[in-house]
């Protein structure tokens, strides 16, 4: 059903719907409340200093005080449990009319025993029972819950039919409720155990759900896993092993050699390169491209930003330069003539390595034979992007990298449709980030290390306050931190800001400056890609550490020590410090997240929640984590049982892929 068909929905509140993902009635029964209201009438006799809810008859004329312009007050009398009481709320004029004598209801607030007077923050008229659960849902500029309870309340009485995708079996062995009562019991429950039945068989279905797409995905790699076998030229390999400015670690070396052996063979390469900021993956993809190259295949290789993609193709070519491959790159920000340039090059074959944001895997993009594909930082891109990828060239090879630093458990589930090579040896000479927790009220340490770094000729990153969890950007707070370092470093030191709403080009601008020692000191928000590679930065400052998660404040400060100088990283905050002493001790991307699991009892999968496929409407992926291992479970079982043509989801997949094609 479509959301103009349902009655009382506005082009306006549809629009709205529509900004925040909900373009069908499915999606509106799917947005789940992320808290319950309870409303649980009380005996104004058993009320204390806290906020209550009691139940009465208006018994007195109303009488409306106008204090100032738009402030007023009104007040009455109400009889409340055989109680005659005084009642106060603000601002309510316009309830005046509605309070009638003798008329019956619901008072919110606080009642004052001394005074004998209920200062209501609220006055409802509905005649529940004496208890009543509201869903709360997340809203935006334009939606009402009232207007999402109401739809929702309309959608659940046509009573739409809506695919189950627990298969009936496990429907059966773990006794969970119906799809329809679920649904009716997490938007409408008439008390909390409703909420807990409903919970757990959304949980579940959408863990299955997330759970089959990979499945799926390494099942049909398993189907098409003849590809083409590559050479590996031992010789020009070792020739170009040797040119490179160090030695690879015994960790690289052995990413390598699964590379080669999968190339050798005939299966499709499906791997995954995880490894600890800075531990060195790119060279390791860059060299599977040189061997790619040497079998006569084109590589592609994207980043999740332009920045990064820039950054890449220069050092690759650097890395490349003694071999005759042609590398180019591909932005969005390039000129329409340059890209079509490049995409002619492309398609007849003259370009050996292409280095790119998404722009490469927009429709008009072709390969004359693609033979591998790297993405990275692989967590940005989702299971969607992946498969239109795969599809992209014959039987592309592939490599993700990423640096997301999850326990080994986590990283076999989330990425069970790959092998994985894991990087956990840092390049040698490298050396550990000095870490420092700092109290808002030592900031001047802070400052007078920011003036000894900047006078060593070293440069500096500032991680920007955050307002809220989440928040891509405030401006004015990036600008206002800019005022106060201006003042406190006398106007002397060139500080630049970059933020997500600089154009590309601006961005460039400010990188280019920053790498060429020119600006000293960059101020972002986490915003700021990742991998950034300027190893003359080495002084990193945290503000509001206690909002980060371990892993991602890691992953931050992996920007720093990337040379064989000494680094440090200042984490600002008042709070939390137990927690961030982790990062004190520890250097080891892996054990921090571990340590992060084990202190919140979840973790920060850095980025694994920002990637498409990754967010959730129900589940959290630490909290049920043991579901997820369950349904990780079923669905291998499901999968290789069952006839999967009659699967509600089976046919949706295939549709998908096969649109790609
Ligand atoms: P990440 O794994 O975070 O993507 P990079 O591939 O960007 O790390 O590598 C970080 C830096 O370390 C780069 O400047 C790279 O040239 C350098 N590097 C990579 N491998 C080694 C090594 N074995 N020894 C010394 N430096 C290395
Ligand atoms: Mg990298």
């Amino acid at each position: 059903m479509e959301l103009k068909e349902v009655k009382g929905l506005g082009p306006k509140t549809i629009n709205t719907l529509n900004k925040i993902g909900i373009n069908n009635t499915y999606d509106l029964l799917t947005y789940y409340p992320y808290r319950y209201k309870i409303f649980n009438i009380t005996n104004i006799d058993e009320a204390n200093d806290e906020e209550v809810v009691v139940r009465g008859l208006v018994n007195s004329i109303v009488k409306v005080n106008y204090i100032k312009r738009n402030f007023n007050r009104l007040s009455f009398t109400a009889l409340i449990n055989n109680k005659l009481i005084k009642v106060a709320i603000f601002n309510r004029a316009f309830l005046k009319n509605n309070l009638t004598i003798n008329k019956v209801i619901n008072l919110i607030g606080k009642y004052n025993k001394l005074t004998n007077t209920f200062m209501a923050s609220n006055i409802t008229f509905d005649l529940f029972d004496d208890y009543k659960i509201e869903p709360v849902y997340h809203l935006v500029e334009g939606l009402k819950n009232k207007i999402i309870i109401n739809t929702i309340n309309y959608l659940l009485k046509e009573n739409i039919l809506v695919d189950d995708y627990i298969p009936s079996y496990l429907n059966t062995l773990y006794h969970f409720i119906d799809k329809n009562k679920a649904l009716k019991y997490i938007h409408e429950p008439q008390d909390l155990e409703e909420v807990k039945k409903a919970k757990l068989k959304l949980i579940y279905e959408e863990l299955f759900i997330f759970m089959f797409k990979i499945n799926y995905l390494k099942h049909k790699n398993y189907l098409s896993t003849k590809s083409i076998k590559k050479t590996v030229n031992l010789d020009k390999l070792n020739d170009l092993i040797n040119n490179l400015p160090f030695k690879l670690t015994n960790d690289q070396l052995k990413a390598l050699d699964d590379i080669k052996s999968d190339f050798a063979s005939d299966k499709r390469m499906n791997r995954l390169l995880l490894g600890d900021v800075g531990s060195g993956k790119t060279i390791v993809a860059v060299i599977a491209s040189y061997l790619n190259y040497l079998n006569g295949f084109q590589t592609s290789l994207m980043a999740p930003t332009e920045i990064l993609a820039t950054q890449h193709y220069y050092s690759i070519k650097k890395t490349l330069k003694d071999t005759n491959m042609v590398i180019e790159l591909l932005t969005g920000s390039m000129s329409k003539k340059e890209q079509n340039n490049i995409k002619e090059r492309l398609d007849n074959g003259e370009i050996d390595l292409l280095i790119g944001t998404h722009a490469i895997i927009s429709n008009n993009v072709k390969f004359k034979n693609l033979g591998l594909v790297i993405t990275d930082e692989q967590h940005r891109f989702g299971v969607n992007q992946r498969s239109y990828l795969q599809s992209k060239g014959e039987l592309p090879d592939i490599i993700y990298m990423s640096a997301t630093p999850i326990p080994r458990t986590y990283a076999l589930t989330l990425y069970g449709d790959m092998d994985i090579s894991i990087i956990k040896e840092k390049p040698v000479g490298r050396k550990d980030i000095i870490t420092y927790i700092k109290k808002n009220s030592e900031i001047k340490d802070v400052l007078q290390m920011m003036v000894e770094e900047i006078k060593a000729n070293h440069q500096i990153y500032v991680v920007a306050p955050l307002i809220e969890e989440n928040e891509t950007l405030d401006l004015s707070d990036t600008n206002k931190l800019k005022e106060k370092l201006d003042i406190a470093f006398n106007h002397k030191i060139p500080i630049g800001i970059l933020h997500g709403r600089l154009k590309n080009n601006e961005k460039e601008a400010i990188m280019n400056d920053f790498k060429n020692n020119i600006i000293k000191v960059l101020i972002s928000t986490t915003v700021i890609e990742v991998g950034i590679d300027v190893s003359n930065a080495t002084m990193m400052v945290i503000f509001n550490a206690e909002r980060f998660g371990l892993a991602t404040l890691h992953q931050l400060r992996g920007r720093v020590g990337r040379s064989n100088l000494d680094s440090k990283c200042i984490l600002i905050s008042d709070s939390d410090n137990e927690r961030l002493k982790v990062l004190v001790e520890s250097n080891d991307g892996f054990y921090i997240s571990e340590m992060d699991f084990k202190i919140r009892g979840e973790g920060d999968l850095f980025g694994v929640r920002q990637s498409g496929d990754m967010t959730f409407k129900i589940a959290d992926l630490r909290r049920d984590f043991k579901i997820l291992l369950k349904a990780k479970e079923d669905v291998e079982t499901f999968i290789n049982n069952e006839n999967l043509t009659n699967y509600p989801l089976y046919q949706d997949i295939v549709n998908h892929l096969d649109s790609l094609n």
